[in-house]
């Protein structure tokens, strides 16, 4: 049999309550045309994120009954920690809350670390930092430098591997710079730059580079088993092995991970920063217990601990990763059969519309990838995010400046949507597609001085 189907049956469901086209229009007024500030009720078919809405198995629902809520050396912690370091034998693992905790616990005591020359400012290079952890970076005064290769830039291409570091520039970058480098990051798949994959050859390239001018690789490792499953589907060598056999290799390059469990955990809250330099990990547990708790619960609950160690084990099942990235691509296919211009190839966990190129006739200083957004929820309830100026435009000094892509992320959430759930998206943007000339952009009517996505108003040009 050809057809692939979701692994699973659903035991609990959830009803989706139904509104019209104008009952979303002054729904959408009233959140100032800021989908982050609808109510989730008022969505039909909620692709905003992939973070922390996976729907939990019966076995991680069970593990939930089976958590520990001791202060200290919860058997919940253990639990989670052999779970992780059956695919990620870091020596030093800590709990956070979510991923972001991770970071701004990592960029933290990096800074700390800093021994070179206090006026030059630190430099953390990545393929593309993710918005958190831009930010994080750039909270602590340090640069945040992408180096995704520049086929990644380019959504029309089809490439296996667009989330591939750009090894030139970074080996250029640790020759010119190297003494205000800390250490060099790898996001696996290249959220910000489509969900893109990294290949395994790229991941031990990164690592000897950084072994070559002696740097420590941190891998923001948000969605492992989907670039191990991209890795089994596309990189030679690879067909016959296991999601989890490459999921071991891919960890065995790297010196530490940050993490959200909100996504390849399979949890709605938590994550980790993990190591292996005890030195960095002592004062990561110090950070840790003023910010988050003690270093055997981080900011997580015992019951968390243990559906993130049942999460691991059901995240590398090779039918589950066979069914999320061939559903991944089944709705990108279908846009792309529209055509409706989306970043290609699809990758693992969204298909993301090019809202540039499918509006031309909206300047990109007006924000087409917001305008987009916005008809998607009032003609059909599905709430998508902008990635693009409206997410990354903002800089540090309050200019703004054009982001390389106005993409609209269609998230998927694991385990959530059916496949007739993503047909009626199909038909939806279908319709979005037909009309398209009418649409016009937006403006930003007011922004808080960071983040600005999040919070920021929008008016209708
Ligand atoms: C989600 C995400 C983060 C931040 O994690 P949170 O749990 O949302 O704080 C960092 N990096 C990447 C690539 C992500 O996708």
């Amino acid at each position: 049999m050809k057809t692939i189907i979701e692994p699973f049956r659903i035991k609990s469901v959830e009803p989706i309550r139904m509104t019209s086209v104008s009952e979303r229009e002054a729904l959408l007024k009233q959140a100032n045309y800021n989908l982050f500030s609808l109510k989730s009720d008022d969505v039909l078919i909620d692709l905003l994120t992939d973070s922390g809405t996976s729907a939990m198995s019966t076995k991680q629902w069970a593990g939930i009954q089976m958590g520990d809520e001791s202060y200290a050396g919860s058997p919940s912690f253990y639990r989670f920690e052999q779970a992780l370091k059956e695919l990620a034998p870091f020596k030093h693992i800590i709990p956070t809350h979510q991923g972001r905790a991770a970071e701004k616990i990592l960029f933290s005591i990096l800074e700390s670390a800093q021994s070179t020359d206090s006026s030059k400012t630190q430099i953390i290079p990545n393929n593309t930092h993710f918005d958190t952890t831009r930010a994080n970076i750039e909270a602590t005064g340090s640069q945040a430098l992408d180096l995704v290769t520049k086929q990644g830039l380019d959504p029309e291409l089809e490439l296996p591997f667009k989330g591939d570091m750009d090894l030139m520039r970074l080996r250029d970058l640790l020759e010119t710079q190297g003494d205000q480098v800390p250490i060099v990051m790898l996001t696996i798949t290249n959220n910000s730059g489509g969900g893109q994959p990294v290949s395994m050859e790229n991941i031990r390239q990164t690592k000897a580079l950084c072994d070559e001018f002696n740097k420590p690789l941190f891998l923001d490792a948000c969605r492992f088993a989907e670039n191990a499953y991209f890795i089994k589907q596309r990189e030679a060598g690879y067909q016959d092995k296991t999601p989890k056999e490459i999921v071991q290799e891919i960890f065995s390059y790297a010196d530490g991970m940050t993490m959200s469990a909100k996504k390849d955990a399979l949890v709605n809250m938590g994550g980790w920063l993990a190591l292996n330099d005890d030195n960095l990990a002592m004062k990561a547990r110090n950070v840790l217990i003023l910010t988050e708790g003690f270093p055997t619960y981080g900011g997580l609950s015992g019951r968390d601990l243990e559906a993130m160690a049942v999460g691991l084990e059901e995240i590398v099942e090779e039918d589950y990763l066979n069914y999320r990235i061939s559903s991944t691509a089944y709705f990108g296919d279908a846009l792309d059969k529209l055509g409706i211009p989306i970043v290609k190839p699809v990758g693992g966990h969204a298909v993301y519309i090019d809202a540039r190129a499918m509006l031309p006739h909206i300047s990109p200083n007006d924000y087409p990838g917001q305008a987009l957004a916005i008809e998607m929820y009032r003609l059909g309830g599905i709430r998508g995010c902008e990635i693009g100026t409206v997410m990354f435009g903002q800089q540090v000094d309050g200019s703004e400046k054009l982001a390389a892509m106005d993409l609209v992320r269609m998230a998927i959430p694991r385990r959530v949507y059916t496949q007739s759930h993503i047909d009626y998206c199909i038909e939806c943007l279908a319709e979005v597609n037909k009309n398209k000339e009418k649409l016009r952009g937006v403006d930003i009517s007011w922004q808080p001085p960071m983040l600005r996505h999040f919070t920021c108003h929008f008016t209708p040009k």
